[in-house]
Protein backbone atom coordinates (compact mmCIF):
# COMPACT_ATOMS: atom_id res chain seq x y z
CA UNK A 1 0.00 0.00 0.00
CA UNK A 2 1.38 3.60 -0.65
CA UNK A 3 1.86 6.47 1.77
CA UNK A 4 -0.88 9.06 1.52
CA UNK A 5 2.32 11.05 0.40
CA UNK A 6 2.95 9.35 -2.69
CA UNK A 7 -0.65 9.05 -3.54
CA UNK A 8 -0.96 13.05 -3.48
CA UNK A 9 1.54 12.64 -6.30
CA UNK A 10 -0.04 10.15 -7.78
CA UNK A 11 -1.90 11.71 -11.60
CA UNK A 12 -4.76 9.18 -11.88
CA UNK A 13 -5.53 9.54 -7.70
CA UNK A 14 -5.79 12.99 -8.54
CA UNK A 15 -8.40 12.07 -11.44
CA UNK A 16 -9.83 10.02 -9.13
CA UNK A 17 -10.61 12.07 -6.88
CA UNK A 18 -11.75 14.77 -9.14
CA UNK A 19 -8.61 16.84 -8.52
CA UNK A 20 -7.61 16.62 -12.44
CA UNK A 21 -9.94 16.72 -15.31
CA UNK A 22 -10.34 13.74 -17.13
CA UNK A 23 -13.56 12.45 -19.84
CA UNK A 24 -15.20 9.37 -18.13
CA UNK A 25 -16.85 6.58 -20.12
CA UNK A 26 -17.69 4.61 -17.00
CA UNK A 27 -17.55 4.66 -13.16
CA UNK A 28 -18.11 2.46 -10.43
CA UNK A 29 -17.90 1.94 -6.78
CA UNK A 30 -13.87 0.22 -7.47
CA UNK A 31 -13.15 0.91 -10.89
CA UNK A 32 -13.14 4.34 -13.41
CA UNK A 33 -12.52 4.52 -17.28
CA UNK A 34 -11.53 7.62 -18.74
CA UNK A 35 -9.89 8.65 -21.84
CA UNK A 36 -6.12 8.58 -22.51
CA UNK A 37 -5.07 11.75 -22.78
CA UNK A 38 -2.53 11.30 -25.43
CA UNK A 39 -4.55 7.93 -27.55
CA UNK A 40 -3.22 5.56 -29.87
CA UNK A 41 -6.28 5.67 -31.60
CA UNK A 42 -9.37 7.20 -31.27
CA UNK A 43 -11.36 6.40 -27.93
CA UNK A 44 -8.24 4.66 -26.57
CA UNK A 45 -9.29 4.30 -22.79
CA UNK A 46 -8.02 3.91 -19.71
CA UNK A 47 -9.89 1.78 -16.67
CA UNK A 48 -8.37 1.77 -13.09
CA UNK A 49 -8.87 0.91 -9.96
CA UNK A 50 -10.25 3.94 -7.50
CA UNK A 51 -7.63 2.55 -4.82
CA UNK A 52 -4.36 3.75 -5.76
CA UNK A 53 -1.92 0.55 -6.55
CA UNK A 54 1.29 1.05 -8.14
CA UNK A 55 1.78 -2.03 -9.70
CA UNK A 56 0.04 -5.82 -10.18
CA UNK A 57 1.47 -7.01 -6.67
CA UNK A 58 0.03 -4.04 -5.18
CA UNK A 59 -3.67 -4.87 -6.50
CA UNK A 60 -6.54 -6.15 -4.69
CA UNK A 61 -7.43 -9.05 -6.44
CA UNK A 62 -11.52 -7.56 -6.20
CA UNK A 63 -10.82 -4.61 -7.78
CA UNK A 64 -8.32 -6.00 -10.10
CA UNK A 65 -11.21 -8.60 -11.41
CA UNK A 66 -13.59 -5.64 -12.01
CA UNK A 67 -10.85 -3.30 -14.05
CA UNK A 68 -10.98 -6.60 -16.62
CA UNK A 69 -14.18 -6.73 -16.54
CA UNK A 70 -15.09 -3.57 -16.93
CA UNK A 71 -12.46 -3.53 -20.06
CA UNK A 72 -13.89 -6.88 -21.58
CA UNK A 73 -17.57 -4.65 -21.44
CA UNK A 74 -16.20 -1.43 -22.81
CA UNK A 75 -14.16 -3.30 -25.51
CA UNK A 76 -17.05 -5.75 -26.43
CA UNK A 77 -19.88 -2.72 -26.61
CA UNK A 78 -17.76 -0.33 -28.21
CA UNK A 79 -17.13 -2.92 -31.07
CA UNK A 80 -21.19 -4.03 -30.80
CA UNK A 81 -22.14 -0.41 -31.57
CA UNK A 82 -19.90 0.08 -34.60
CA UNK A 83 -17.07 2.32 -33.27
CA UNK A 84 -14.77 -0.36 -33.68
CA UNK A 85 -13.96 -3.30 -35.77
CA UNK A 86 -11.70 -4.83 -32.67
CA UNK A 87 -9.95 -3.96 -29.75
CA UNK A 88 -6.59 -4.73 -28.18
CA UNK A 89 -6.36 -4.86 -24.57
CA UNK A 90 -2.60 -3.93 -23.01
CA UNK A 91 -1.48 -3.71 -19.08
CA UNK A 92 2.56 -2.21 -18.67
CA UNK A 93 3.31 -3.48 -14.66
CA UNK A 94 7.01 -2.07 -14.23
CA UNK A 95 9.75 0.37 -15.72
CA UNK A 96 10.88 -2.37 -17.99
CA UNK A 97 7.88 -3.30 -19.54
CA UNK A 98 6.80 0.40 -20.59
CA UNK A 99 4.85 1.64 -17.43
CA UNK A 100 5.02 5.21 -16.93
CA UNK A 101 1.92 6.08 -14.51
CA UNK A 102 2.70 3.70 -11.15
CA UNK A 103 -1.74 3.63 -10.87
CA UNK A 104 -2.29 0.20 -12.31
CA UNK A 105 -4.09 0.95 -15.49
CA UNK A 106 -5.60 -1.45 -18.28
CA UNK A 107 -4.97 0.55 -21.92
CA UNK A 108 -8.20 -0.33 -23.99
CA UNK A 109 -7.53 0.44 -27.47
CA UNK A 110 -10.21 0.64 -30.06
CA UNK A 111 -9.38 -0.82 -33.62
CA UNK A 112 -10.27 0.41 -37.08
CA UNK A 113 -9.00 0.29 -40.58
CA UNK A 114 -5.68 2.05 -41.19
CA UNK A 115 -5.76 3.53 -37.80
CA UNK A 116 -2.16 3.39 -37.59
CA UNK A 117 -1.87 1.47 -34.25
CA UNK A 118 0.73 -1.81 -34.27
CA UNK A 119 2.92 -4.10 -32.02
CA UNK A 120 6.44 -4.11 -33.09
CA UNK A 121 7.94 -7.16 -31.69
CA UNK A 122 10.00 -9.72 -33.12
CA UNK A 123 9.20 -13.99 -32.13
CA UNK A 124 11.75 -16.04 -30.99
CA UNK A 125 11.84 -18.23 -33.75
CA UNK A 126 9.62 -21.91 -32.77
CA UNK A 127 11.35 -23.73 -29.81
CA UNK A 128 10.65 -27.73 -29.96
CA UNK A 129 8.02 -29.06 -27.90
CA UNK A 130 11.09 -30.09 -25.51
CA UNK A 131 12.06 -26.40 -25.07
CA UNK A 132 9.00 -25.42 -24.48
CA UNK A 133 8.24 -28.31 -21.69
CA UNK A 134 11.34 -27.47 -20.05
CA UNK A 135 10.56 -23.48 -19.50
CA UNK A 136 7.29 -24.25 -18.23
CA UNK A 137 9.49 -27.05 -15.96
CA UNK A 138 11.06 -23.68 -15.01
CA UNK A 139 8.07 -21.55 -14.61
CA UNK A 140 6.50 -23.80 -12.40
CA UNK A 141 9.35 -24.30 -10.29
CA UNK A 142 9.63 -20.79 -9.58
CA UNK A 143 5.55 -20.80 -8.86
CA UNK A 144 6.38 -23.61 -6.82
CA UNK A 145 3.60 -25.27 -8.77
CA UNK A 146 3.84 -29.64 -8.41
CA UNK A 147 3.98 -31.19 -12.26
CA UNK A 148 0.99 -31.42 -13.29
CA UNK A 149 -1.40 -34.16 -13.11
CA UNK A 150 -1.63 -36.93 -16.18
CA UNK A 151 -4.23 -35.18 -17.84
CA UNK A 152 -2.43 -31.78 -17.90
CA UNK A 153 0.40 -33.97 -19.09
CA UNK A 154 2.47 -32.63 -22.16
CA UNK A 155 3.48 -36.26 -22.45
CA UNK A 156 0.11 -38.54 -21.84
CA UNK A 157 0.84 -41.84 -21.75
CA UNK A 158 0.72 -43.69 -25.19
CA UNK A 159 -1.68 -45.97 -23.57
CA UNK A 160 -5.16 -44.67 -21.96
CA UNK A 161 -5.35 -46.24 -18.67
CA UNK A 162 -7.35 -49.69 -18.74
CA UNK A 163 -5.41 -50.66 -22.02
CA UNK A 164 -7.49 -48.44 -24.49
CA UNK A 165 -10.50 -48.69 -26.49
CA UNK A 166 -13.09 -46.32 -27.44
CA UNK A 167 -13.27 -43.28 -24.83
CA UNK A 168 -16.22 -43.21 -23.07
CA UNK A 169 -18.08 -39.80 -22.52
P1 LIG B 1 1.68 3.45 -19.34
O1 LIG B 1 2.87 3.57 -20.24
O2 LIG B 1 0.95 2.13 -19.54
O3 LIG B 1 2.00 3.72 -17.89
O4 LIG B 1 0.66 4.54 -19.86
C1 LIG B 1 0.27 5.68 -19.15
C2 LIG B 1 -0.80 6.33 -19.97
O5 LIG B 1 -1.41 7.33 -19.17
C3 LIG B 1 -0.29 7.01 -21.24
O6 LIG B 1 -0.97 6.45 -22.37
C4 LIG B 1 -0.64 8.48 -21.03
O7 LIG B 1 -1.01 9.14 -22.20
C5 LIG B 1 -1.77 8.38 -20.03
N1 LIG B 1 -1.96 9.57 -19.18
C6 LIG B 1 -1.02 10.20 -18.45
N2 LIG B 1 -1.58 11.23 -17.79
C7 LIG B 1 -2.90 11.25 -18.10
C8 LIG B 1 -4.00 12.07 -17.74
N3 LIG B 1 -3.86 13.13 -16.92
N4 LIG B 1 -5.21 11.78 -18.26
C9 LIG B 1 -5.36 10.74 -19.11
N5 LIG B 1 -4.36 9.91 -19.47
C10 LIG B 1 -3.14 10.17 -18.98
ZN1 LIG C 1 -2.90 6.43 -7.62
Amino acid sequence: MATAAAQERCVFCEIVAGRLPASFVYTDDDVVAFLDIRPLTSGHLLVIPRQHADRLETLDPGPGAQVFTVAQQLAVRLRRSGFCAGTNLFLADGVLAGQEVFHVHLHVIPRTQRDGFGLRARRRGQPDRAKLDATADLIRERLGRPPPDDQLSPHPPAEPPGGGGAPSR
